[in-house]
């Protein structure tokens, strides 16, 4: 019989035999303690491989290397063209490791491996192109003063950057942060979430491979509160770049306060929601946008639409339509090229998600879809695409993040309570606004308390548009852009008599 793609990935799967260590300085080494932790996939529930659990003294190590190699320059005090010249290297490299890159993602994180493929390695390369193209076409100021003086205002780079990453884009959010910190000259301790690393890892071997000198980039794996609180807290760590939870991000400001009061910016949850104006035209469309909006990546994505507020008028004929969307959403084996909803990170978050949606019944709320776990052929963590209708605004499904494919749809009766609905949460990452009229677009969207305002879509995305939240979903500087410039450099002014 013929092998099916499945058991053709698996195979490859099996080939690739990576050490998993923790990379310090240019090379892999074990860590100190000698411990490892299991790589667990949640397509299965099996464990993939043994990564090694790096801890604070692993973390020293690497900050002490990434400090070694900013003071004595061999990156940041290179010609911009010369780190122009490796980051592109590195673009390439990943390009040409982009099938085991995803296939990575697909066996660690439970992505659709295609997904994997279009959006996460895509958009990797597409950042290390742009930001190295950026960097030696920036220049600096020179301010008005009187004729005896000569002020110059130049950005600096902040020295030793950590970055501290969640599983859900595991490589495209690492690279979000390291592209434009290791454009501007900076050197990087990258600590992934324990959940998902092994991309992270293979990104190290082949920045080095593409001429990164040693202790540019160290990649410690382990855990949020050993490795990750260790960052947090150390007085050797300049700036601290961090995308994930609340609460983490809480975390980190106080650590920053009680140790050398490094930098901190923080890209954190939320609660989007897809506004749908009662004149909104195209609803087939509006509802295949606001299924993909919600259960893309399984639903765990930041920005996900995981509100619906539809105009009461407009209801019944876009839940009609939602339902059939949702129908055509396949959840299944993410090696599996026809899966269109892959597997949730791990089982503790698989059983989140159902405590999720346990209390949305319990509170009130009708499941017009999903509602269960999917049972696969593979095994491992599945959750059924989910729709509840009847929520209100302040039922927990319609306030708290479920990051799963969850969806809750409330209604409005006109635009201001709609408005207000939407802007009803802590968060204010994403939001859409759906209509025919132009008045109401700019109107709604400037309404909007979000990051990110989409009208009449939810795909916009641009390595050239900043990202970044208002609200409990962000502080400090956003990612993407040539802001994400600004983010990772501090402001030097220099005055000549
Ligand atoms: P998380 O906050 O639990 O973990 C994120 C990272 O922080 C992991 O690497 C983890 O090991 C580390 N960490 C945990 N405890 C720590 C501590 N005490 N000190 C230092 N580091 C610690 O988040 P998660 O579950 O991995 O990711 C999901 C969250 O990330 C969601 O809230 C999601 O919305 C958010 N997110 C935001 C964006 C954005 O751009 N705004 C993008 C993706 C995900």
């Amino acid at each position: 019989t013929v092998p099916s793609e499945v058991d053709r990935l698996l195979e490859t799967a099996r080939r690739l035999s990576p050490r998993n260590d923790v990379f310090i300085d240019g090379t892999f080494v074990p860590a100190l303690a000698g411990r490892r932790f299991d790589c667990i996939s949640p397509r299965d529930g099996r464990v993939l491989t043994t990564i090694a659990e790096g801890d604070r003294e692993d973390i020293d190590r690497a900050v002490q290397s990434a400090r070694a190699a900013f003071e004595d320059g061999r990156w940041a005090k290179q010609h911009p063209r010369e780190r122009r010249r490796v980051l592109q290297a590195l673009a390439r490299l990943i390009e040409e490791n982009a099938d085991e890159l995803a296939l990575l993602e697909a066996l660690d994180m439970g992505k659709p491996v295609g997904d994997a493929r279009a959006v996460d390695v895509r958009v990797t390369v597409q950042c290390f192109d742009f930001y190295a193209e950026a960097i030696d076409k920036r220049y600096d100021e020179v301010a008005p003063t009187d004729d005896t003086t000569f002020a110059t205002i130049t950005r600096e780079p902040y020295g030793v950057v950590a970055a501290i990453v969640p599983w859900n884009f595991p490589l495209m959010l690492a690279a979000w942060k390291l592209a434009p910190a290791l454009a501007v000259g900076n050197s990087i301790v990258l600590k992934p979430a324990e959940a998902s690393s092994l991309t992270a890892l293979k990104l190290a071997e082949l920045a080095a491979e593409a001429g990164l000198p040693a202790g540019v980039l160290n990649v410690v794996p382990g855990f949020g509160a050993t490795a990750g609180a260790a960052l947090g807290l150390h007085n050797d760590v300049d700036a601290i770049t961090f995308t994930g939870s609340g609460p983490v991000g809480r975390t980190l400001l106080r650590a920053s306060a009680d140790s050398n009061l490094k930098e901190v910016s923080l890209e954190l949850g939320g609660k989007s929601a897809q506004l749908v104006l009662a004149d909104a035209t195209g609803l087939e469309n509006i509802a295949t946008s606001v299924a993909s909006g919600i259960f893309f990546n399984q639903g765990e994505v930041c920005s996900a639409g995981s509100r619906l507020v539809v105009h009461r008028s407009r209801k019944d004929e876009l839940v009609e339509h939602l339902l059939r969307a949702t129908a055509r959403m396949e959840v299944g084996d993410p090696l599996d090229p026809d899966t269109s909803v892959g597997a949730l990170v791990e089982e503790k978050h698989l059983h989140r998600v159902l405590g999720y949606i346990a209390a949305a019944t319990d509170e009130g709320a009708t499941t017009l879809a999903g509602g269960s776990q999917a049972r696969i052929d593979s095994g491992g963590y599945f959750v059924e695409p989910t729709i509840f209708d009847d929520v209100t605004p302040e039922m927990t499904i319609a306030q708290e993040e479920v990051f799963g494919p969850v969806l809750s749809i409330l209604t409005f009766d006109d635009i201001d309570e709609g408005v207000r609905i939407a802007n009803g949460t802590h968060y204010g990452l994403a939001a859409a606004v759906w209509t025919d009229s132009l008045s109401n677009a700019h109107l709604v969207a400037r309404a909007l308390r979000a990051g990110t305002v989409w009208v009449n879509n939810y795909d916009g995305s641009d390595i050239t548009v900043p990202f970044g939240g208002y609200k409990q979903s962000g502080f400090g500087a956003h990612d993407k852009s040539l802001h994400a410039l600004e983010k990772y450099t501090t402001l030097k002014s220099t005055w000549m008599k």
